[in-house]
């Protein structure tokens, strides 16, 4: 299993491709993403990238973490944002596959990024996994027994869509009411702030503030403790729900600080039931690359599992 095995990331933004060996990620080539060029624009690109991160080894597979909703079964886009338009109806994995003449699997970023913490990070050695991204928008996936619960339309896990009391009214990025992600994300938290007076462009903005003396510094605060309440409530019920082991909190609004970390433990502790209360919420440890690993990780699995069915080709 120590076998090189190429691993790209697809934004919105940008596109990461490395070498992962062993569980040990080589140099990161990044590109930005041709998003306005369309689906065929984006495929070349990771193509190019991967390519560029393979230099002269000899690589057997290739995971891809990609945003939107990933039917992980044939590599295949099956729903996305506005982030990349027109990528949905991709055929990601063979797309790939054929650029780069190598077996490819493809699944969703965060999906993938939960694998990588799950196997190689926080929830290393763990049976139950719960990750929760906190950043552009709310994400997370579990992963159970080292493989992620993609769900029966690769959905599962879009724990930002949960409906929160505290987000009530407030219009979401999927077009309901009253989720969760449209208070807790960086942009929601920012939001929050301006309709009490300040001023915030992101969640950045909303940390940066709270470490200040007084009242801008006292709204920032009341803020991130209101969106970290929120995203502790839900996560207690989800708690409830999954029995994980442990739940790993990611992205850039963890980064947030002891106010928000302590808000999310009282939401927890809110909801969560007697017998789960003490469940650990702890840092993601797997670093900025987890998405590679997961999917560099991914495509090892699930290629073991399929290998000798035909010509070897995951798609
Ligand atoms: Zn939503």
């Amino acid at each position: 299993m120590s076998e090189p095995v190429l691993a790209l990331d697809i934004g919105g933004t940008k596109i990461a491709a490395a070498l992962v060996t062993g569980g040990h990620v080589g140099e990161v080539c990044r590109v930005a993403t041709p998003a306005s060029q369309g689906p065929e624009a984006v495929v070349a690109a990771a193509v190019a990238v991967a390519k560029e991160a393979r230099g002269e080894s000899r690589p057997v597979l290739v995971g891809i973490g990609s945003a939107g909703v990933i039917d992980s079964t044939n590599g295949v886009v099956t729903h996305a944002t506005d982030a990349l338009p027109g990528w949905a109806g991709t055929v990601l994995a063979r797309g790939v596959s054929e650029g780069l003449g190598l077996a490819a699997y493809a699944l969703n970023d965060v999906h993938a990024h939960a694998l990588g913490e799950a196997s190689f990070g926080a929830g290393r050695g763990l049976r139950d996994v719960l990750l929760v991204a906190v950043g552009t928008g709310v994400g997370g996936a579990v992963v159970h027994r080292g493989e992620v619960i993609f769900g029966a339309h690769a959905v599962a896990g879009h724990l930002g869509h949960i409906p929160a009391s505290e987000a009530a009214g407030l219009p979401c990025t999927c077009g309901r009411v009253g989720h969760l992600e449209a208070l807790a994300s960086g942009p929601g938290l920012a939001a929050a702030l301006r309709r009490e007076g300040g001023s915030a462009q992101n969640g950045r903005d909303v940390v940066v503030q709270a470490g200040q003396l007084g009242a801008a510094g006292e709204a920032a605060r009341a803020v991130l403790t209101l969106g970290g309440v929120a995203l502790g409530r839900v996560i207690g019920g989800l708690v409830n729900t999954l029995d994980p082991d442990v739940v790993v909190l990611a992205g850039s609004v963890a980064d947030a600080g002891l106010i928000w970390w302590e808000a999310v433990q009282d939401g927890v502790r809110q909801e969560a039931m007697d017998a789960v209360r003490g469940i650990p919420l702890v840092p993601a440890g797997a670093g900025a690359a987890a998405a590679l690993l997961g999917a560099a990780h991914f495509a090892m699995t699930r290629h073991a599992s399929t290998t000798v069915a035909d010509d070897g080709q995951g798609l």
